[in-house]
């Protein structure tokens, strides 16, 4: 439970489920047999590719990943390397090597299963207030709020009446646990929908009003829809960024055997030489990448 001393609107009930029932996406993490076969142990991989990455990205390397490590076990028995090996174009590579550290403290602390508790899961590593809510929420069906970037929007929208959402903070989670419903099984689908909501129709650039079930309740479009001045963060372009490099040092390390690359065989094109030899020492420091004898490889 959350701390109840808070400003957020009390009281407020908004009608999502029905949206959701007969609108949400078919997606892998949504199925009962996706449930059956990898438990909370799916839920958790499925979470940790979604942070940062899209969809549709996901679903082919998470039917991969999940194949050749069904459950934390397996996983913990895997090198760094072949996590990182795994992980291939998806982006913030450390989610794998976080991923791993997971799986072993999972093995090591809750012999093999992953924790229902939130307390517990915010014990492992990489994971933070939303994918601890998110697993103890539909992998276990417990009751909590479960706050991303699309449900802040929703929330900052309907509920607030402001264009964007303020930074991230304790009150995302206070103000959506007072909208959840009081069943655990039914808050499980508020929490869905509102992501859901927020992907799909009450989109960042273009919300779809017209379509939405809420336009009927919704502050911000009860307002005019006034341009509230929030903060609005914007996604650096990753043409010429150090994550594009650090990307395509990685890209070279995966195609190279156990044994690695000599270095200056690394990138020897790369416009910005500064800029390589920063990604491969980035690389080095977040443990993504070995150097030794003149070679850099994937961690062993
Ligand atoms: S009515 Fe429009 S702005 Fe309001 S929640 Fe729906 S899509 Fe978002």
């Amino acid at each position: 439970m959350l701390p109840t001393a808070s400003p957020v609107p009390q009281g407020r009930t908004l009608p999502l489920a029905d949206w959701y029932r007969a609108n949400a996406r078919d997606l892998p993490w949504r199925r009962a047999a996706f449930h059956e076969q990898f438990g909370a142990w799916g839920v958790l991989v499925s979470e940790f590719m979604l942070q940062q990455t899209q969809v549709s990205r996901v679903i082919p390397r998470l039917d991969a990943w999940l194949e050749r490590w069904p459950t934390p076990t397996a996983m913990a028995a895997a090198t760094p390397a072949e996590v990182v090996q795994q992980w291939a174009n998806l982006g913030y590579p450390r989610r794998a090597l976080w991923l791993h550290r997971a799986a072993v403290e999972v093995v090591e602390r809750h012999g093999g299963v992953v924790p229902r508790d939130v307390e517990a899961l915010l014990a492992l590593s990489g994971i933070g207030d939303y994918t601890a809510r998110a697993v103890s929420v539909f992998a276990y069906g417990d009751r909590h709020p479960v706050v991303d970037t699309n449900t802040r929007r929703v929330l900052a929208r309907a509920v607030e009446g402001r264009s964007h959402p303020a930074s991230p903070s304790r009150r995302d989670l206070l103000l959506m646990e007072s909208l959840l419903p009081s069943s655990d099984a039914e808050s499980a689908v508020f929490n869905a929908a509102a992501m859901e909501l927020g992907a799909t129709v009450c989109t960042a650039r273009s919300p779809q009003c017209e379509i939405c079930p809420l336009l009927g309740e919704c502050a911000w479009v009860a307002d005019g829809r006034p341009d509230t001045g929030d903060a609005r963060r914007r996604q650096a372009a990753f043409e010429g960024s150090d994550r594009q490099a650090r990307g395509a040092v990685l890209r070279v390390l995966r195609g190279a055997g156990e044994d690695g690359v000599a270095l200056e065989t690394v990138l020897p094109d790369w416009p910005d030489p500064v800029q390589r030899d920063r990604a491969i020492d980035s690389l080095i420091a977040d443990g993504l990448a070995e150097a030794a004898e003149g070679s850099l490889s994937l961690p062993r």
